[in-house]
This record gives C-alpha cells, sequence and structure tokens, in this order.
C-alpha cells in the first residue's frame, strides 16, 4: 500500500461548553472525570469503545495488582472507594477478602468486568460526567509553542465534531492526543530498545477452585515445555486469575514484537492472540489440576498493551527514584508494586532476567512504597494539558511497575483534580501550587503522608517557561 499525502478540507460542528475534557475512559480517564465532575467540573468523556474501564473490560484484564503493602493500604481516594463498592456488590473474586487491600500485599486479585462497567456507568452519570461512547478523539487543535490546546477533532456516530476546550486530559493509554498536540513523547521499539509484548486475554470457565491453585502453575508449564507442547516455548505465563465462582481471566500468550500503534501489527497481534487463548486453554485443561473441564468462553475486543507511547514529562521517574523507594513533596499518588518488565522473547535467558527482576532485586519489602510526583502527568512546557494512565513520564523499568491499573486511576484522580484546579486558580498545568493540589486530594481520600509539601513541582529540568 502506498502512502501519498492527501488534505482534506471539512466543515464540522464546532462544541463547547466544558470545563475539562478527558480523552479516554480507562481507569486514568474514569478516575480525570469522576474526579473533576465531583468538584463540580462540566465534564465531557470521550470514548472510543462502548463502555468504561479500559484494559480492565475491554481487554478483558480484570484484576487490580496490589492496593496494600503488607502492612497497610497503600491506595487511597476513588481507587479505595472502587475496590470496597465492587466488594460490597460482590463483584470481587470470591476467595478475596479485606485483607487484601488491608495487610497483605499481594500480585493481585480479579474483579467482575460486567459489575465494574455497571459501577463506572453509575459513578460517571451521579456525578454528572457526560459521557460519549464510541467517539474517538482523532486530531487535535494545539499550540505546542505557548503549550496550549484548543479542542479536539471526535469522531463518532455522527460523523466528525470540534470539541473546544479549556482543560484537557490524554487517558488513551497510548499519549495519543498528547501525540496529536505535539507534545513531546517516547515511542516503544522507535525511542527505547524494545516493546513490552502485549497479550490478548481472554475469558475462561469451568475451574474447580478446590482443586486449582496458581502456585501449581509454573511447574505445569516447565512440564509442557518438556513435552513440545507450545508453539513459542515461553517460560512466562502469567495465567489465570480468578474473577468469579467458575470462571478467570486468561493472561497468557505474548505477542513478542508487537508495536500496537502500528496497524498492521496491531492487526495480525489480534489474530495470532485468539489462536494462542485456544492453545493456552488447551494447555490448562490437559496440565493443571481443577482446570480439565476449562472453556473459552472469549477473547478480548480490545489488544492488552502493556507498552505503546510515553508523554516527555515535567518530571520523568526514574529506577533510581523506584530503587531508592522516593517520596515526594508534591507526590499525587504513592505505590507499591514491583517492576514487572516482561520477558521480550521467549529465550531462557529473558526469562531469567524477567525472574530475577521480578521476584529478587526489584521486589519490594513489607511496609514500602514509593511516590509518583505530579510532575509525570505533565507534558513538559504544556499548560492546559495532562496526560494520565499507563503513558505518563517515566523510564521503563518504571513504567513496568506504574502501569497497573490503581496506579493509573490515582493518577486519573489526580490529573483531574488539576486541571480545575488550573481553570479555577488561572495556573498553568507547568506551573501549578502542587501544595494546594495535594489538600484537595486529601480532602477527598486520597493516601498523600508526605509531612512536608511544596508549592512548586519536582522538575527533572528547569522550567521551559519562566
Ligand atoms: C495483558 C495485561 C495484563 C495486565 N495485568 C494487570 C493486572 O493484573 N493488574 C493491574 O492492575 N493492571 C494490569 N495491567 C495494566 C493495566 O490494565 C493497564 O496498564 C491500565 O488499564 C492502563 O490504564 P489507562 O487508563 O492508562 O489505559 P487503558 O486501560 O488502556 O484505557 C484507555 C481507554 O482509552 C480509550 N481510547 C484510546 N484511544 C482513544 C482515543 N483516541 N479517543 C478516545 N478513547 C480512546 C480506549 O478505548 C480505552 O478504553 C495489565 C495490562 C495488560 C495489557
Amino acid at each position: 500500500m502506498t502512502e501519498a499525502p492527501y488534505t482534506l478540507q471539512r466543515s464540522m460542528p464546532r462544541q463547547r461548553g466544558y470545563d475539562v475534557v478527558v480523552a479516554g475512559g480507562g481507569p486514568a480517564g474514569c478516575g480525570a472525570a469522576i474526579a473533576a465532575a465531583r468538584l463540580g467540573a462540566r465534564v465531557l468523556l470521550l470514548e472510543a469503545t462502548g463502555c468504561l474501564g479500559g484494559m480492565g473490560t475491554s481487554a478483558l484484564v480484570s484484576a487490580w495488582s496490589h492496593l496494600s503493602n503488607g502492612r497497610e493500604t497503600v491506595i487511597g481516594g476513588l481507587m479505595l472507594a472502587l475496590v470496597e463498592a465492587m466488594y460490597e456488590r460482590g463483584h470481587i473474586a470470591p476467595s478475596y477478602d479485606r485483607s487484601f487491600w488491608t495487610t497483605r500485599h499481594d500480585r493481585g486479585f480479579g474483579y467482575d468486568p460486567e459489575g465494574y462497567k455497571r459501577l463506572l456507568d453509575e459513578w460517571c452519570a451521579a456525578a454528572g460526567v457526560e459521557v460519549r461512547f464510541f467517539s474517538r478523539v482523532i486530531d487535535a487543535e494545539a499550540d505546542a509553542a505557548t503549550g496550549t490546546v484548543e479542542g479536539v477533532v471526535v469522531h463518532g456516530v455522527e460523523g466528525y465534531a470540534f470539541v473546544e476546550t479549556p482543560t484537557l486530559v490524554d487517558a488513551s493509554g497510548d499519549a495519543t492526543v498528547a501525540d496529536l498536540c505535539g507534545a513531546g513523547t517516547l515511542r516503544a521499539g522507535r525511542d527505547t530498545e524494545r516493546i513490552m509484548p502485549p497479550t490478548l486475554c481472554g475469558l475462561v470457565e469451568g475451574i474447580d477452585y478446590d482443586t486449582f491453585h496458581r502456585g501449581l502453575q509454573q511447574e505445569a508449564v516447565e512440564r509442557a515445555l518438556r513435552d513440545g507442547f507450545f508453539s513459542q516455548p515461553d517460560r512466562h505465563v502469567p495465567g489465570l486469575f480468578r474473577s468469579g465462582p467458575r470462571h478467570a481471566t486468561l493472561n497468557a500468550g505474548h505477542l513478542f514484537g508487537t508495536d500496537a500503534l502500528d496497524q498492521a501489527g496491531l492487526s495480525e497481534a489480534m489474530r495470532r492472540g485468539r489462536a494462542l487463548a485456544e492453545e493456552y486453554t488447551e494447555f490448562f485443561r490437559r496440565y493443571v489440576p481443577g482446570c480439565q473441564d476449562a472453556r473459552l468462553i472469549a477473547t478480548a475486543s480490545l489488544l492488552g498493551v502493556r507498552e505503546s507511547r510515553r508523554v516527555v514529562g515535567e518530571y520523568q521517574l526514574d529506577y533510581a527514584d523506584y530503587a531508592s523507594r522516593r517520596h515526594f513533596p508534591d507526590q499525587v499518588a504513592i505505590y507499591c508494586k514491583q517492576v514487572d518488565v516482561h520477558v521480550y522473547d521467549a529465550s531462557p535467558e529473558e526469562y531469567e532476567r524477567y525472574r530475577r527482576s521480578f521476584e529478587e532485586r526489584d521486589a519490594l519489602a513489607p511496609g514500602e512504597s514509593y511516590g509518583i510526583p505530579y510532575g509525570v502527568l505533565v507534558p513538559r512546557g504544556w499548560g492546559n494539558l495532562w496526560v494520565a494512565g499507563r503513558s505518563v513520564s517515566s523510564d521503563v523499568p518504571v513504567h513496568g511497575a506504574i502501569r497497573d491499573q490503581p496506579a493509573c486511576l490515582m493518577l486519573g484522580q489526580a490529573a483531574g483534580t488539576a486541571a480545575l484546579q488550573a481553570l479555577r486558580e488561572g495556573q498553568r498545568a507547568d506551573a501549578l501550587d502542587t501544595a494546594r493540589l495535594v489538600g484537595a486530594l486529601r480532602e477527598h481520600g486520597a493516601n498523600l503522608p508526605q509531612a512536608t509539601l511544596s508549592v512548586e513541582m519536582t522538575r527533572s529540568e528547569p522550567p521551559s517557561r519562566q
């Protein structure tokens, strides 16, 4: 296929009247939209699919990692309220109780994606968020020289529309909107050496949980490898995460080398992912006790993308911060998931690199956590644009730690709160009073234990504008 430039001129409806526009309704986008709306903002949430929840629903990644550091609850604010509400409604997998977010440092637990969708629908409606489904942001009107965005072009069932906004939160997971605006971004595999592979997840039913234990999986993987069972000899199989009485989220089958920002690569990954999901279900049936009746009910409609594009922010959270368990005066979330950079290929050396990092070198001890400062949300030099979720500003190892849903939702809450503060106080995103922001987040339940606050954010470099 040849790609020659083509100039298209069209007029489209111009829509206005919002304080905050959020692109993407995953955990980050929902956190941003609900937080801003509860504070009184007129919020528009644009979501490309037909439901909220992002990877947790449309990609069937229906599990939350690390909510407690083993001594106390680390999450706070909307995220904690969400877990409690899901628990009260019976949407958390049967074997999990409150200890998983109060005293246990566990690698995560499953939830019912349908219950999650409904709860997010309800919370958005109650807060007064205008949610538009099947609405994809495809372009932006912005001036990179002043770091100002005027609005976004949205494609939906009625065609194109230009939505004007004084503040914009990019929660697309891929920093797509920040990139369209002309903000600095890093693309995995182009600006970094490699891309952490995605997985197409699925829903498996028919598991006998009296017999099945996650601890039995790795030994079964080793046996299947010795038998030459798999089409790719990948030792790293996250596996089944219980999400209901007899069903589980299937997270197995790395799609090595896939660039989720490449149309052909993305399409091929969906096809190959469906074949791998069937292969791994057969593996569970044959090799893992309690799974002999397992059946793949569905694969996800969205690819489970771990890494794609990140923004270049006012602060880049890096491995040295992680290793020292650094906390910041302007942190807007604290978290306790360890570095989790999946294998880049199926070689034994890669598995050993992953295993050593995950289980030994980068494991967090009980009671440990690290801070995520405000500056990771702000594209460097931008005044009314924030990026929340898995595409915030960090290096590769830290991205592997903070890309999980709880951190994304807390960062979304911070971005939505910051956007409204910027609008009401006349502050730029890159010059926001962060002491005030931390105060507002604390008032809404955020767990931000820092003793000292700072009006100025922590930056990687001096401000680009004075
Ligand atoms: C295979 C896999 C397993 C994982 N396991 C876990 C786990 O066990 N525990 C855990 O906590 N986390 C896990 N994660 C990580 C986590 O699910 C994601 O990193 C997290 O959901 C990212 O949140 P987000 O809001 O940034 O983006 P997403 O969840 O990706 O949501 C982005 C939303 O934006 C929408 N969107 C995208 N582009 C546009 C656009 N242009 N316009 C409008 N809407 C748009 C998408 O449709 C989507 O709904 C896993 C991820 C993967 C891929």
